[in-house]
């Protein structure tokens, strides 16, 4: 059974970049009709809502665009698309006055009025705007209310499944949807589509992301045969809360806030280690953190859970109560005594900076496909400033939805390949046809293998050796079934619907990592330490055709911006 629905423009989740889209889309033609699709329900699902820390936006006196910019390429080790990166940058402080202006989002501000920033590792300037420590709740909340407000159609609970390309082999003519509550199947053809199901590196043993993230947009994408750059680049937050393995709270983020007031980082035997790996101790950025603590875990200095402590206690109990309150809470339900005691911490797999490759104005090379957000690549190169990512959706987002409108009302619906529908019909329903087992255990191994051989610290052996458990793995899951009965809210099928995405995009991960053969922000090879030749930079793409998945790498245009220069020599002296 299949229902058949048409609309003009299908956004494909309802983070900061799917309703930034739907609001553009529809100010920016009000007659078009604009449908969002999500897996979880609005305002309550995807890693915007999570959002702690903040945007990143240059608008204080002293900062500039050109900081803001340089910040980016230096800390996305000189890989990430220029033109993309100066359009976040530009872009986010047309967005901030939209959010504050027009959305009705209240940030934190100074005694004078204007907007509050705050540090942030890997800036040179205090640019994170934030409402406290839950912006992410603030910026939703808001959005979610102006997209109720208009005619905009919603169908929550919808898991996308499948691009279904036109008869005309040569554009998209809509997706193939799961109706989570029923378990029917949808199919919604439209004129333009986004893609902004958030990435989500999940399969990984500890992770920060949200539940209903499961790389499945990258994955669809792949199995359409579109191009996908800087898979390797995974970021790991290097304090995530270690509570043991049977509570979602373990992976959960402890904020970078934490080191920055001058927490400290103990290994199993109570010693301060960071100094014996940077100069900066606590304060190195993210990627240096996450491998000393990785190194200390793996020479088997580890706390009784397996990670390493961090402690805040000398900043004074009290204080770190006023401070930190909501972190002091978060480990205080776990067992935890923040202010005066110990906390485990491991690093925790938290953002992918690769994505769909794009142009700037979020089309793809597929007609009618756009991508904004964590799915698409390109803007942080091989790493992400933190207050970067919420700025990266919702500009994107923006962007995405005045493309799509212009693109909808020049271009008629396209029909349906009927074939390639029965086939994604067929593969979504797999499962149903093969004999129960036990997806969970498989789901272990996966998260084992990723974080011991294509985590913090990666060689050629261990992503050869992944790349073999990973085809082993994916056999045995296409082999495994769940039981076919009630399909209303079988959240068994959605599990292994969501491992099948992990193991496809898990295998591109390995392979880009293994193509990579030098050290940029996150990727770290120890067989291979150096960062290699700024100017001869190159970046990964991945492409999946005929069944088979091959990583090329092709130049980094340095169209603004060469290694070596700044942009900031020759801008006149920042304002006092
Ligand atoms: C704990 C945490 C803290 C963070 N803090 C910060 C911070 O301080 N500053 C910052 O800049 N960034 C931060 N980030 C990163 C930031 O949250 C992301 O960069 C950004 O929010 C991603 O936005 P998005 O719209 O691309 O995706 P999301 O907001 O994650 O939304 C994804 C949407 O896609 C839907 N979806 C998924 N799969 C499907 C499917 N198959 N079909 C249909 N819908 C689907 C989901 O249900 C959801 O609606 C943080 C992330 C986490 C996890």
């Amino acid at each position: 059974m299949l229902e058949r629905l048409k609309t003009d423009i299908l956004i494909l989740g309802c983070g900061g970049a799917g309703l930034f889209a739907a609001l553009h889309a529809h100010q920016a033609n009000p007659a078009l009709q604009v449908t969002i699709a999500s897996k979880g329900l609005l305002g309550k699902c995807g890693c915007t809502r999570m959002v702690q820390g903040g945007y990143n936006v240059a608008l204080h006196p002293g900062d500039s665009l050109e900081r803001h910019f340089m910040d980016t390429i230096e800390g996305g080790g000189w890989l990430p698309h220029q033109e993309m990166a100066w359009t976040l940058v530009s872009k986010a402080v047309e967005r901030v006055h939209e959010l504050e202006n027009e959305i009705g989002c209240f940030f934190d501000r100074n005694p004078d009025g204007t907007l509050h920033g705050k540090a942030f590792a890997g800036q040179t300037f205090d640019r994170t705007v934030h409402k406290g420590d839950l912006t992410g709740i603030e910026i939703i909340n808001r959005l979610m209310e102006q997209v109720r407000a208009r005619p905009i159609q919603r169908l929550e609970e919808h898991r996308a499944v499948a691009l279904i390309p036109a008869r005309d082999g040569k554009s998209l003519a809509g997706v193939l949807l799961v109706d989570i509550a029923n378990g029917l199947l949808r199919l919604v053809v439209a004129k333009a589509v986004l893609l902004a199901t958030g990435g989500g590196p999940t399969m990984y043993r500890y992770h920060t992301p949200s539940g209903d993230k499961s790389m499945d947009g990258l994955a669809m994408a792949l199995r359409a045969g579109l191009p996908l750059r800087d898979m390797e680049m995974v970021q790991f937050h290097p304090t995530g809360l270690l509570a043991g393995p049977d509570t979602r709270m373990t992976g959960t983020v402890l904020e970078e806030g934490l080191r920055g007031a001058g927490g400290q980082l103990l290994n199993g035997a109570l010693e301060r280690f960071m100094g014996n790996y940077d100069a900066r101790g606590e304060r190195a950025t993210r990627d240096v953190v996450a491998r000393a603590i990785y190194a200390e875990i793996r020479a088997g200095r580890t706390t009784p859970h397996g990670g390493v402590y961090i402690k805040m206690g000398h900043l004074g109990p009290a204080n770190v109560r006023r401070q930190f309150k909501g972190m002091v809470e978060r480990c205080a339900d776990c067992g935890f005594d923040l202010a005066s005691g110990l906390v485990e911490v491991v690093p925790t797999a938290h953002y992918i900076m690769g994505g769909l490759l794009c142009r700037v104005d979020t089309s793809t090379e597929l007609a009618g496909l756009f991508v904004a957000g964590e799915d698409s690549g390109g803007a942080h190169g091989a790493n992400r400033l933190g207050g970067n990512g919420v700025a990266n959706s919702t500009v994107f987002g923006g962007i995405a939805g005045d493309a799509m409108a212009q693109f909808a009302a020049d271009t008629p619906h396209r029909p349906p390949d009927e074939a390639a529908i029965g086939a994604e019909m067929a593969r979504a329903q797999h499962p149903f046809r093969q004999p129960a087992g036990d997806i969970n255990r498989l789901r272990e191994r996966l998260l084992a293998l990723m974080w011991e051989d294509v985590g913090v610290l990666r060689d050629a052996l261990g992503l050869r050796r992944a790349l073999g458990k990973l085809a082993t793995l994916e056999e045995e899951l296409l082999s495994t079934g769940v039981p076919d009965g009630e399909r209303a809210f079988n959240l068994t099928w959605h599990d292994w619907l969501n491992l099948r995405s992990l193991l496809e995009i898990s295998k591109v991960i390995a392979l880009a990592a293994l193509k990579r053969d030098n050290s940029r922000g996150a990727h770290y090879r120890e067989d291979y330490p150096e960062q290699g030749d700024l100017a001869g930079s190159t970046f990964t793409v991945a492409r999946q055709q005929n069944g088979r998945l091959e990583v090329m790498e092709e130049p980094v245009e340095f169209t603004i911006v060469k290694p070596g220069s700044s942009i900031l020599n020759s801008q006149p002296d920042p304002a006092p």
